[in-house]
């Protein structure tokens, strides 16, 4: 039985900006990386629950994330792998859930909701956009330093190597653009390859959430190594937990 992939069949109400599923090559972002595939796969024939690509234990069961993975790397299996649509370590390449809505939020702005409930651990949407170099993600937040910016920067220290992503949807996007800032949130953001080097920067949820619930995520996450403090743009999380402001980035 081979799994087939939900479509990503969302579009932007914004006429300005571009819908992408994925993320597309943006300045500063060598082409030949972004386009290039890991050459090797597994040889599993059933499950992929200890290959090469769950690197010994599972990521998912059922299609929900574990705990202990949340903090990858994470690598699904691909083209070059042996293995079914169905060996449990392709989650992310499916596509976001069919029950996203966007909404106003009361002086927000848009906001990401769900009209069904979505289990723990579960993935949500990708947060797409242009990839860009750091250089290009300090242009553009130095450029549009009087408005919203969007660039998401992720550190991820795998081995002795860091790796630094940065994600601009501003202008090119997909529907995890609309997810809010919350000093209290619902879902996490974990990077994972599927065939490329550059990570698609997925949401999952960390709680069980309900309909109508806002999905949000804390945008300071992804930055733990990167020095960060508090912007001065109000916090409209209403968490109890609330820190007031947003995180700003300092890349
Ligand atoms: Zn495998
Ligand atoms: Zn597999
Ligand atoms: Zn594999």
């Amino acid at each position: 039985m081979e799994a087939t992939a939900r479509a990503d069949e969302y579009e932007h109400e914004i006429p300005s900006v571009m819908y992408v599923v994925n993320n597309i090559p943006g300045p500063g972002v060598n082409l030949e990386d972004f386009e290039s595939e890991y050459s090797l796969g597994c040889s599993c024939v059933a499950k992929c629950s200890d290959c090469s690509c769950t690197r010994g234990s599972p990521n998912y069961i059922n299609g929900q994330i574990l705990d202990e993975k949340l903090a990858g790397p994470i690598i699904e299996c691909n083209s070059h792998c042996n293995c079914r649509e169905a060996c449990g370590n392709r989650v992310v390449q499916n596509g976001p859930l069919d029950s996203l809505i966007v909404s106003e939020v009361g002086g927000k702005g848009f906001g990401l909701f769900t009209t069904k409930s979505i289990k723990k651990g579960q993935f949500i949407c990708e947060y797409a956009g242009e990839a860009i170099s750091i250089e290009e993600a300090r242009r553009r937040v130095e450029a549009h330093k009087d408005s919203m910016n969007y660039v998401l920067v992720v550190s991820e220290h795998i081995g002795d190597r860091i790796i630094v992503t940065c994600i601009d949807p501003k202008y090119f996007g997909n529907i995890g653009r609309y997810s809010n800032h919350s000093c209290e949130p619902n879902a996490k953001l974990v990077p994972i390859r599927v065939e490329g080097v550059v990570p698609r920067l997925c949401l999952f949820a960390c709680r069980c959430i309900e309909i109508d619930e806002e999905i949000t995520f804390n945008y300071a996450d992804g930055v733990a190594n990167s020095v960060h403090d508090l912007s001065d743009t109000l916090c409209l999380c209403g968490s109890k937990n609330c820190s007031g402001y947003l995180p700003h980035t300092s890349i």
